[in-house]
């Protein structure tokens, strides 16, 4: 059994107990365990071997017991008796989003459901409906969110895969003589998710580096392997490709390897009509069929009459005419931030203090930090009420007096209740120094309701920055209905600023609104949402998808001073009144 077969019984183990009524500290037991098998780098059988279960965070003497089992039989005693308890094909029931052990047990007995198909086909027949008290409404949200779960790709969040790929070019780079080694394909495109991971490299002895990556730990399985390339499926489930070229035809290599498709055709095409014939060994003259190879994208790209395109703007969309123009944006990197303006700290659903995210921000290197807990209304996230926000801003003023290196700036993440009002009155918002403005609740409105009640927001002169616009989850939830048009609109008239969230799985705005936007002259924030200080990191993902939206660092909020900021920040309200 690999790692992710495991995973996935402790998964139905987890559900079944929840099902079954059990203790949510024996569920979160099996959890946890879930989460740590999957973020294992190697083989569950390698880490038995050598004795090393116990060492995997979250596994204790019992669940040793259970993966030991599982490793040597396939099979596990408990999970069977388990599984035995409940009508066949519940825990599938429990995959959809919506559907709690309750509503389970329910279409399970008394409608003999046993699979998504059959749930799907008494949604339709409105079986599902006519249950007592389940209701039409319910009926629709689960078919919804069985179809999103159908269609949903198969792809990783680039928060995940990126992460991965680099332990594995770490571990390559350690073990063999492999040099200038890339990404290529959607990963070095920086789209939001990502199929297959493509590695590319130069080696003057490929067939040893090629050897050394197979036999890397993370491997599960070879898919292919020749003398100069090889495919491999890691412990996580994850193709990876990797690629080793001859140093002097890198350059057309990693061109055509990072694509995008329509990129590399609209670049054939216009190749054709200079009389040249665009391969990934090079360029060919038609007229004497002789053929040029590149060391380096930039010299494919100029051959061509083109400036060096950046990857992640090879989308076959504007790119080609504008590097023909030689007007390529300056694209904004990590280096021109200057700050980060969403933080949570352990005021609220944070884990860390605000000494500890300041310090954490400095050594990042940047000049100020907004802390922006949650307000009253997210009672799960311990918002704050008036008097324990006002209790911060003291704290931050004493903090600010001993700190030399890092400014830190007072603000709050405000709810946009459902009506689009604020959770905090005028007049305390008007102290502070940032606030963003979120939704967190009522996330079903209608389309016109919702922009109305965001509208609302954008019009309040004490608010700053409207955080995670469209709430979107990736891979988990749709983005809520919302006229983003209309949105862009009143932004860029009023000046309120637009954040894009760099979690990994928000990524909010994504690429192709931030172009958009930023087309209609709309500020834009880049905010971490850190709810610790490893979350600080994430500031990068919200840069690949910023420079995806064509972002220059002129576009970005945080690449000004702090006393910019500030004084932006307080123009924009008196432009507002
Ligand atoms: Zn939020
Ligand atoms: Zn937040």
């Amino acid at each position: 059994m690999n790692n992710s077969e495991v995973a996935r019984v402790f998964q139905d183990i987890a559900d079944l107990l929840e099902l079954k009524g059990e203790t949510l500290f024996k569920i979160r037991a099996y959890q946890k365990a879930v989460r740590s098998i999957e973020q294992l780098p190697v083989g569950l059988e390698q880490l038995r071997q050598e004795g090393k279960l116990r060492q995997i965070p979250g596994i204790g003497e019992a669940i040793e017991k259970k993966i030991v089992e599982l490793l040597a039989t396939g099979r596990l005693k408990y999970y069977e008796d388990l599984r035995s308890e409940f009508p066949a094909g519940i825990v599938s029931l429990l995959q959809v989003p919506g559907v709690g052990p309750k509503t389970a047990m329910r279409l399970s007995t008394e409608l003999g459901i046993g699979s998504l198909e059959e749930l799907e086909a008494a949604i339709v027949d409105g079986r599902v409906e006519g249950l007592y008290r389940l209701g039409e409404k319910t009926a629709e949200n689960i078919l919804h969110h069985l179809r999103s779960m159908r269609t949903k790709e198969q792809r990783l969040p680039i928060g995940t895969a990126l992460p991965l790929a680099e332990e594995i070019m770490i571990a390559l780079q350690e073990r063999s003589q492999i040099r200038h080694l890339t990404p290529a394909g959607s990963l070095r495109r920086f789209r939001e998710t990502i199929g297959d991971i493509d590695l590319m490299g130069t080696a003057d002895d490929a067939e040893t580096v090629i050897e050394a990556f197979t036999k890397l730990a993370q491997v599960r399985e070879v898919l292919a392997k020749g003398s100069t390339k090889a495919s491999v499926v890691t412990h996580r489930d994850l193709q990876v490709d990797l690629r080793v070229v001859e140093h002097d035809a890198f350059g057309s290599l990693l061109q055509y390897f990072t694509g995008s498709k329509q990129h590399n055709i609209t670049l054939r095409e216009r190749g054709q009509r200079q009389g040249l014939k665009l391969s990934e060994y090079g360029i060919t003259t038609l007229q004497n069929g002789r053929l040029e190879t590149y060391a380096t994208e930039e010299g494919f790209y100029n051959r061509l009459g083109l400036q060096l395109i950046p990857p992640e703007l090879r989308e076959g969309q504007h790119e080609i005419e504008r590097a023909a123009e030689h007007s390529m944006p300056q694209l904004v990197e990590l280096s021109d931030l200057k700050g980060d303006l969403h933080v949570h700290t352990d005021w609220s659903d944070g884990h860390d203090s605000i000494e500890a995210m300041a310090m954490a921000a400095s050594n990042l290197g940047y000049q100020y930090l907004a802390v922006t807990d949650h307000s009253r209304s997210l009672g799960i996230a311990h918002g704050l009420n008036e008097e324990r926000l006002r209790a911060q801003m003291s704290e931050i003023r004493r903090l600010n007096e001993r700190l030399n290196n890092i400014q830190i700036l007072s603000g709050i993440e405000v709810d946009i209740r459902a009506d689009g009002s604020l959770d905090f009155p005028d007049e305390l918002l008007g102290e502070l120094d940032v606030v963003i403005a979120a939704i967190h609740s009522s996330l079903s409105q209608r389309q016109d309701r919702m922009t109305q009640r965001v509208l609302r927001a954008i019009e309040n002169p004490n608010v700053d920055i409207i955080a995670h616009p469209t709430c979107r989850l990736l891979g988990q939830r749709e983005p809520i209905a919302l006229d983003l048009e209309i949105i862009f609109r009143a932004a860029a008239q009023t000046g309120m600023a637009l954040e894009i969230n760099c979690m990994p799985d928000r990524l909010d705005l994504r690429d192709i609104h931030i172009f958009r936007a930023r087309d209609l002259g709309v500020r834009l924030a880049l905010g971490t949402d850190a709810h610790s200080t490893e979350h600080l990191k994430y500031m990068r993902f919200g840069v690949g998808i910023a420079r995806r939206g064509w972002c220059e660092a002129k576009h970005l909020l945080n690449s000004m001073p702090a006393e910019e900021l500030l004084a932006s920040l307080g123009q924009q309200e008196n432009k507002r009144i």
